[in-house]
């Protein structure tokens, strides 16, 4: 590109043309492959929709379609059997907690509110309340040292159906540090088919052979019930459980001032006995052949 020196343009206009020359050539064909809402973020052209491998974790309606997401995935995997790790996919609700909203609590639990710590203090105890006094939330016994080990040997990530704002509260409580999960937090948007209905490892980077999932619900998994560990679901508050509601009907009035609530073991619940069992799977596969595609969580997991 040539200037005449009497007319010597601006920083700012050569940058403009450079832009504008740059666009031109990229609209005959847009390689760039980093469409937002369909505009690439590069050339801001207008891209038609792609399947391609989404990252709205990083930025809504972000997603990569140039980059093939299964070399992605492999080269993910790849990386994270240098660090002698495998990935973890983690449910909330039922699984690491249970959250309700306070109307619903029974005349026996209702006292509960006075024993919850508020959510912006999350480091302190296991029994929380929002700042509106609206959701009380309890997490499951052990999950903080469950966190804090599965961390060592997986690459953990957060699969809810629940909406944005609450799955981020909620993983606040559990990674108040955000050590564990940092950006790794698929939310109701995420999920696929009518209603939001499945949850899809293809969401997830990483090949599947070395994905495993814990989850209370199987159906939400339809097409990765292979890398399923299915968890006995997590109920601590009498609403939500018909079970519970049954045995203790008789103690729904009046009020209890301290309830003598029933929990689950710290030592050996399910997600102690679960940890056992990711530990277990961990050491079968770097044990045998640690190479990607040399084997399959899936098939360890069917062993055990
Ligand atoms: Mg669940």
């Amino acid at each position: 590109m040539e200037f005449a020196l009497d007319h010597k343009p601006s920083h700012s206009t050569v940058i403009g043309m450079l832009w504008k020359s740059r666009s031109k050539s990229a609209k005959k064909k847009c390689l760039h492959g980093m469409p937002r809402t369909s505009i690439d973020c590069y050339s801001q052209v207008s891209v038609s929709a792609q399947k391609g491998l989404g990252f709205d974790f990083l930025n809504r309606s972000l997603s990569l379609r140039c980059i093939n997401p299964t070399k992605l995935g492999k080269r993910k995997s790849v990386h994270l059997l240098g660090l002698k790790k495998l990935q973890l996919v983690l449910d909330l609700d039922h699984t690491l907690l249970h959250s309700i909203q306070c109307s619903r609590l029974t005349a026996s639990d209702r006292c509960l509110k006075n024993l919850a710590v508020r959510e912006c203090d999350p480091k302190c105890g296991d029994l929380f309340i929002d700042v509106k006094g609206e959701w009380i939330t309890k997490l499951r016994p052990f999950v903080r040292s469950f966190l804090k080990e599965a961390s060592a040997l997986f690459e953990m990530t957060v699969f809810t159906r629940a909406q944005k704002p609450y799955a981020e509260r909620m993983v606040k409580l559990l990674d108040p540090d955000g050590c564990y999960f940092k950006s790794r937090v698929m939310v109701r948007e995420d999920c696929i088919g009518e209603g939001y209905k499945y949850k899809s490892l293809t969401k997830v980077p990483g090949m599947e052979s070395n994905i495993l999932i814990l989850d209370d619900k199987e159906n939400v998994w339809a097409n990765h019930s292979r890398n399923l560990i299915q968890m006995e679901p997590y109920h601590y508050f009498a609403c939500g459980s018909l079970k519970y509601n049954m045995l203790n009907a008789s103690m729904d009035a009046p009020a209890l001032a301290n309830p003598i609530k029933m929990d689950e073991s710290e030592d050996d619940g399910p997600l102690a006995m679960t940890l056992a069992l990711l530990r277990e799977i961990h050491s079968r596969y770097f044990d045998s052949d640690p190479r990607v595609g040399g084997m399959d969580v899936r098939t360890l997991l069917r062993e055990l």
